[in-house]
C-alpha cells in the first residue's frame, strides 16, 4: 500500500478541480483523502451534505484498482454512477436492478481492471464467489455508505450489512472507509468493531449546518400557515413531511388544488409510483414533496430551500436527518416545525405497543427531547448539536427563532424564583415533583412530616395547576438553571446560572404558549373558503353508509350542500348540527349524532384544525351538550341490562350506527362497558394488530383487508377501544 498504490501523480488539488469542477476543499475531506490514499482505515460521521462522496470517489480516481462502493441505496446508485461518469470516472454498478447481461458486463470490466469505482449493495458480501472474484483483482479501498446500518444500535440497522463484519481481515491488504451522518458513540464504537477498522483515522465532524435556520411555530391552522411557507419560497423545492399516508396524501390535493405543484411520496404508494414522484421533485417538476419519512436517504437534490415537518417527528435524530436534506448546496434553507401538542399522544401510543422495556423507555426519552427541543426557550441549534454530544459555543447562533427573537416569550421570572426557593429552602433534596407539592400547597403526609407546610414558599403558587409547575421545571431544566442530580431518585440543584436567577437579577422567559384559538373558520379567506374537502370525503362515505342501509339515494339524507356546510363550521353538538341549513329536527334526531361523531373523530385525527376547548372529548358534557348526553345515558342503561346494539335500536326506534355511536362515545369517556359482547376478543386483537401494521387509524384499509368479514361498526369500535388504551 502506501505511495506506490497511486496511479499518478495527479495532485489532489488537481483532481479536485479537473475531476471534480471544485476550488476547495471542505472541512475535513483533505484529511481524509490524504489517509486513504496513505493507506490508512478512515472513519468518518459527518453531516448530510457534508460531502461524503468526495472522499472515495477521488481517491478512487488517482488509485490503482477498483474502489468499492457499498451503499444500501440502489436508487441512488445509477445517480452517484451516472454523475462519476459525467466527471470522466470509470464507475459502474452491480444490485438487483441489473439485468444478467449488464450484471456480466460489469464483472467483465472488473476483472479487466477497467473500473475506477463500483458500487455495490451489502449483500453481496455474502456471496462466496462474489468474494472470490473480488480478491482475483487489485482493489485500490473499500468505502462502506451509510455505515451505521451495520449497528443495531444505530436507527436504522439492515441485516444486510452485517455481511461486512470483519471485511478487513478477508482483505488484509486494502483500506477500508466507513462514512455515515450520524453516529453516537455507541454506534460509531460498534461500527468499528464490527468491521475491524484498524486504528482508523477518526473524524467527527460538526453537525452545525450553518446554512439552515430553524424554527417552530405553534400549529394552529396548519393549512394556512403551510401556504404562507409556500408563497414565500414561490416554486423553490421543497419537502413537508407527515406522519401518515394519509395526511400526506391529503395535504398533496389541497396544495395542488391551491395551484402548487405538489405530489406524494409514502410505503403506500406503488414502487414505481414512488419513483416517478421522486424524479419528477429532482428534475424540479412539481416543487413540493409531501412526504412521510419513507422519503428520506436516496434524496441526493441540492436546492431544497426548505423542510416542513407539519406534525411532531418522534425523536431529534430523525429530525436532524430530515431537516439536513435542505440546503446541501451550502444556500440558505429553512426548517420549520409545526409544534402542537396533539401529536404528542398519538407517538406515545406506538411507543406504548413496543414489546421491549427498555427500547419503549428509550424511545419515551427520545420524544420528550424532542418536544423539549420544540417547546423550550433555549437556542435550536444549540439544542439539537448538544443532542450529538457538540459543546455549541455561540451565545446567539444568529439563524433560529430563539436567537433572531421571532418568537413570542413571556417573563416567568417569578414563578422560577417561587420554584428555586422551595428547591433551596428545603436543602436542594428533592424531586420534582415533591418541589412542586411545596408550591402548589399540595396537603400530604409526607409534606407534613417533613414540615415543609412550613416554609415560606408553601402554595405560594396554588393559583396555577401542576402542569404549569411541570413545564416551569422543565423550562428551568432546558435552560440550565437547574440541573437533576442522581439516576434513581433525582433531585433538583441549583446551577450557577440558577444561583444568579434566584438571588441576583437575572430574568427568565419562556415562550408563549399558545391556548386553543376561537372558531374563525367559517369567515376565514383564501384556498379554503369553500370546506374541508378531506372531511367531506369522510361525510359522503358514511352518508353512503347510512343510505345504504335504508336503501335510500344519498342525497334523501342530507344534501351536498348540507354536507358542504357541515365541512365549512364543523359542527360538534346537537344544538350546532340543527343550526346547519337541511337539518330539520327528524334528521337531526335521525342522524346528528353519526355525523357529529364523524366531525370529531376527524378533528381528533387532525389537531392541526384548531378546536374550540368546549367541544372536546375531555370537557365534561356542557349544558349545549345535554340533548346529547342524556341520549347516551339511556343508551348505556340499556346496555348494562343486557340488551345488544340491534335490540337497543329497535327498542329507541334509532338506527344501529346511533346506538353504535353512543357506545362508542362511552368508551371514549372511559365508561366502564364489556366490550367482549359486542366483539369477541380473538377478532379484536386482529384487527387490532392490523390497525398498527398499518400505522394508519383509516377504516377502509381495514375492511378491504378482512374481505367482509369485519364491518365498519366493529372496526370503529376496536378503533375507539384502542385509543382509550384498552387495546
Ligand atoms: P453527503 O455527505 O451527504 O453524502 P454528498 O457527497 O452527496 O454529501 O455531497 C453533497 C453536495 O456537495 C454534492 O452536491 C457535492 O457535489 C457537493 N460537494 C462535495 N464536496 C464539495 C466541495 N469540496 N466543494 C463544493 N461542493 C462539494
Ligand atoms: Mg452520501
Amino acid at each position: 500500500m502506501g505511495e506506490k498504490s497511486v496511479k499518478n501523480t495527479f495532485p489532489v488539488f488537481d483532481t479536485l478541480k479537473k475531476v471534480f469542477g471544485f476550488q476547495s476543499f471542505r472541512p475535513n475531506q483533505e484529511e481524509i483523502i490524504q489517509s486513504i490514499l496513505d493507506g490508512k482505515d478512515v472513519f468518518a460521521v459527518m453531516p448530510t451534505g457534508g460531502g461524503k462522496s468526495l472522499c472515495y470517489q477521488l481517491p478512487a480516481k488517482i488509485m490503482k484498482g477498483t474502489a468499492v462502493v457499498i451503499s444500501p441505496l440502489i436508487s441512488l446508485m445509477k445517480d452517484q454512477v451516472d454523475a462519476a461518469v459525467e466527471n470522466g470516472i470509470s464507475a459502474a454498478f452491480i444490485n438487483s436492478s441489473l439485468t444478467s447481461k449488464e450484471t456480466a458486463s460489469v464483472f467483465h470490466s472488473l476483472r479487466n481492471n477497467s473500473l475506477d469505482l463500483l458500487y455495490i449493495a451489502p449483500e453481496r458480501f455474502a456471496m462466496p464467489n462474489f468474494i472470490e472474484t473480488l480478491k482475483a483483482v487489485p482493489i485500490s479501498l473499500f468505502a462502506i455508505d451509510e455505515a451505521h446500518c451495520i449497528s443495531e444500535w444505530g436507527h436504522d440497522f439492515r441485516p444486510d450489512y452485517l455481511s461486512l463484519s470483519n471485511i478487513t481481515e478477508t482483505f488484509p491488504q486494502v483500506p477500508v472507509a466507513a462514512f455515515t451522518a450520524t453516529a453516537t458513540q455507541r454506534v460509531q464504537n460498534d461500527i468499528i468493531s464490527k468491521t475491524g477498522l484498524r486504528s482508523p483515522f477518526t473524524v467527527r465532524a460538526s453537525f452545525n449546518r450553518g446554512n439552515l435556520f430553524y424554527r417552530v411555530e405553534s400549529k394552529q391552522e396548519l393549512m394556512t400557515q403551510v401556504l404562507d411557507i409556500l408563497r414565500k419560497y414561490a416554486g423553490e423545492p421543497g419537502i413537508i413531511y407527515r406522519t401518515t399516508r394519509d395526511s400526506v396524501a391529503a395535504m398533496a390535493d389541497m396544495l395542488t388544488e391551491s395551484g402548487i405543484k405538489a405530489l406524494p411520496y409514502h410505503a403506500g404508494l406503488s414502487q414505481e409510483e414512488r419513483k416517478k414522484n421522486q424524479e419528477a421533485f429532482n428534475r424540479d417538476e412539481v416543487h413540493v414533496m409531501t412526504a412521510t419519512i419513507a422519503f428520506g436517504m436516496g434524496i441526493d437534490k441540492s436546492n431544497v430551500r426548505f423542510v416542513i415537518h407539519a406534525d411532531l417527528p418522534k425523536n431529534i435524530e430523525g429530525y436532524y436527518q430530515e431537516t439536513g436534506r435542505s440546503g446541501r448546496d451550502g444556500g440558505p434553507a429553512e426548517c420549520v416545525l409545526f409544534f402542537g401538542r396533539g401529536d404528542i399522544p398519538k407517538i406515545k401510543y406506538f411507543i406504548d405497543q413496543t414489546p421491549d422495556d427498555r427500547e419503549r423507555a428509550v424511545a419515551m426519552e427520545k420524544l420528550n427531547q424532542m418536544v423539549k427541543y420544540a417547546s423550550h426557550n433555549v437556542c435550536r441549534r444549540r439544542q439539537l448539536l448538544e443532542y450529538f454530544g457538540e459543546d455549541y459555543k455561540d451565545e446567539n447562533c444568529g439563524a433560529c427563532d430563539i436567537c433572531t427573537g421571532t418568537v413570542d416569550k413571556i417573563d416567568v421570572t417569578t414563578d422560577a424564583r417561587i420554584f428555586m426557593s422551595a428547591m433551596s429552602r428545603t436543602g436542594q433534596r428533592f424531586g420534582i415533583m415533591h418541589i412542586i407539592d411545596i408550591v402548589t400547597g399540595a396537603d400530604s403526609k409526607r409534606i407534613r412530616e417533613l414540615e415543609h407546610d412550613k416554609i415560606k414558599t408553601y402554595g405560594a403558587g396554588r393559583d396555577k395547576d401542576k402542569h404549569h409547575w411541570r413545564f416551569i421545571a422543565d423550562e428551568l431544566l432546558a435552560q440550565d438553571v437547574i440541573s437533576q442530580d442522581g439516576d434513581r431518585y433525582p433531585v433538583l440543584k441549583l446551577t450557577e446560572k440558577g444561583k444568579r436567577a434566584l438571588f441576583g437579577s437575572e430574568n427568565i422567559s419562556a415562550l408563549k404558549r399558545e391556548g386553543p384559538k376561537k372558531k374563525q373558520r367559517a369567515a376565514r379567506g383564501g384556498a379554503f373558503e369553500s370546506y374541508d374537502k378531506v372531511l367531506f370525503e369522510k361525510l359522503r362515505v358514511l352518508r353512503k353508509g347510512l343510505a345504504d342501509e335504508q336503501k335510500v339515494p344519498p342525497f334523501i339524507i342530507f344534501s351536498d350542500k348540507t354536507l358542504h356546510e357541515m365541512c365549512r363550521r364543523y359542527p360538534a353538538s346537537l344544538p350546532e348540527m340543527a343550526g346547519i341549513s337541511g337539518v330539520g329536527n327528524a334528521k337531526l334526531e335521525r342522524y346528528g349524532e353519526d355525523f357529529i361523531r364523524s366531525i370529531k373523530t376527524y378533528l381528533n385525527e387532525n389537531p392541526d384544525i384548531s378546536v374550540p376547548a368546549e367541544y372536546s372529548y375531555d370537557n365534561p358534557a356542557k349544558p349545549a351538550d345535554k340533548i346529547k348526553g342524556e341520549t347516551i345515558e339511556k343508551t348505556y342503561a340499556l346496555f348494562s341490562q343486557g340488551m345488544s346494539v340491534e335490540e337497543i335500536a329497535r327498542a329507541r326506534n334509532l338506527a344501529q350506527s346511533t346506538i353504535t355511536g353512543h357506545i362508542e362515545q362511552l368508551i371514549m369517556d372511559g365508561r366502564g362497558l364489556d366490550i367482549d359482547r359486542l366483539i369477541e376478543p380473538q377478532k379484536r386483537e386482529d384487527i387490532g394488530k392490523l390497525f398498527l401494521t398499518l400505522q394508519s387509524w383509516q377504516l377502509t384499509p381495514v375492511i378491504e383487508h378482512f374481505k367482509g368479514t369485519v364491518s365498519y361498526e366493529e372496526a370503529k369500535l376496536v378503533r375507539v377501544c384502542m385509543r382509550r388504551g384498552h387495546g
